[in-house]
C-alpha cells in the first residue's frame, strides 16, 4: 500500500482563501479589519523568512500587518514596553513575538506580558489553561493545524487512538488537549518513555513533533493509520547541500501508513494559515461580532 499525500500547501491556501473571505465580509458588514502585529527580535535568519510569510500572507489575506524589528541588544524592558503598546492599540487585534528570543530576555516573561485577547499564538497561561479545561481559547497555531489535516484523513477523530509523540508547550501539550476535546483516546510519549516503537505501533493517527530527523521509523507504524509529521529538521544531504526533512522516516512510512504528510509541505504551510485564523478569531472577539466557522 502507498500511503495518501496530505498536501498541507493546497489544504492551507484554501483556508487562507476562506479566511480572506470572511475578511472581506467583516469590512463590509462590521467595517473592521484585523490588524496582526509581529515583533523580530535579532538577525536570525530563519525567524527573519518566518517573519517575512507571516507578513505577506497576512496582507494576502486583506488584513492589516505590523512589522516591528527590534536590534539584538535590546532590553527586556525595551521589549515589554513595545509589547504595552501594541496591547494598547486598538488596530491590533493580534501580537506574535517571534521566539527564540535572545538570552538577556525572559521569554516567558513576555509572552505572559501580551493581553490574552490578542495573544494570536496561544502561548500566554491563561489560553494555555483556558484550553485545558474546555474553555473557548485562542489555540496555538501548529497543533491547530495538526487536527485539520487529519481531519482530512478522518471527519471525525471520536474513539481514535492518537499517540503524540513530544510534549513541549507548543506543540505536543496543546496537541494533547485538541485531540482529547475531538473524542480521540490519546497516548503522549516522549524522551523518558520505554519502547517507543510499541507505542507508535498502537496510533490510527500519529502526530510525530520531537525534532530528531527521520527517527520514527515505516516498520514501527500500523497499517493504514494517518501519520502527521510536525518535524523541521537541517541535515546534510549526499551532495554535500542540506535539505529539510521531518521526524518520521518518509520512504518507509509510506509504504505502510494510509495517509501521510510531506516535510516540508504538510503541517509547515498549515501554521501561518492557522495563524490567520487566530488573527480573524481574536478581532472578531475584541469587537464583539460572532467569529466564523472556518
Ligand atoms: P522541543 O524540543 O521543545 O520538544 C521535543 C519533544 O520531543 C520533547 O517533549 C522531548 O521529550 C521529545 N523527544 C526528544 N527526543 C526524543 C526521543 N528520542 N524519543 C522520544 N521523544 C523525544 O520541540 P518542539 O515541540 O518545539 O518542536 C518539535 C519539532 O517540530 C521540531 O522539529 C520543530 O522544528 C518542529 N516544529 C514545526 C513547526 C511547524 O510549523 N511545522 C512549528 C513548531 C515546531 P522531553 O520532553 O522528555 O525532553
Amino acid at each position: 500500500m502507498t500511503a495518501r499525500i496530505i498536501d498541507g500547501k493546497a489544504i492551507a491556501a484554501q483556508l487562507r482563501a476562506r479566511v480572506a473571505a470572511e475578511v472581506q465580509r467583516l469590512a463590509r458588514e462590521h467595517n473592521l479589519t484585523p490588524g496582526l502585529a509581529v515583533v523580530l527580535v535579532g538577525e536570525n535568519p530563519a525567524s527573519a523568512v518566518y517573519v517575512r510569510s507571516k507578513a505577506k500572507q497576512t496582507e494576502e489575506a486583506g488584513m492589516r500587518s505590523f512589522d516591528h524589528r527590534l536590534p539584538e541588544s535590546v532590553s527586556e524592558s525595551e521589549l515589554l514596553a513595545l509589547v504595552d503598546t501594541l496591547n494598547a492599540d486598538p488596530a491590533v487585534h493580534g501580537i506574535l513575538v517571534q521566539l527564540p528570543l535572545p538570552p538577556q530576555i525572559d521569554s516567558q516573561k513576555v509572552l505572559s506580558a501580551v493581553d490574552p485577547a490578542k495573544d494570536v499564538d496561544g502561548f500566554h497561561p491563561l489560553n494555555a489553561g483556558r484550553l485545558a479545561t474546555g474553555l473557548p481559547a485562542l489555540t496555538p497555531c501548529t497543533p491547530l493545524g495538526c487536527v485539520m489535516l487529519a481531519k482530512t484523513v478522518h471527519a471525525s477523530l471520536a474513539g481514535m487512538e492518537a499517540v503524540v509523540l513530544g510534549r513541549s508547550n507548543i506543540v505536543g501539550k496543546p496537541l494533547i488537549q485538541l485531540l482529547l476535546a475531538e473524542n480521540a483516546t490519546v497516548t503522549v510519549a516522549h524522551s523518558k518513555t520505554r519502547d517507543l516503537a510499541e507505542v507508535v505501533r498502537r496510533a490510527d493517527l500519529l502526530f510525530a513533533a520531537v525534532g530528531r530527523p527521520e527517527m520514527v521509523r515505516g516498520a514501527w507504524i500500523k497499517p493504514g493509520a494517518a501519520v502527521i509529521d510536525v518535524g523541521i529538521n537541517r541535515v546534510a544531504g549526499a551532495d554535500g547541500k542540506s535539505r529539510i526533512v521531518g521526524d518520521v522516516a518518509f520512504a518507509e512510512a509510506e509504504q505502510v501508513a494510509g495517509a501521510i504528510t510531506p516535510v516540508p509541505g504538510g503541517v509547515g504551510p498549515m501554521t501561518i494559515a492557522c495563524l490567520l485564523v487566530n488573527t480573524l478569531r481574536a478581532a472578531c472577539a475584541i469587537r464583539g461580532v460572532p467569529a466564523p466557522a472556518l
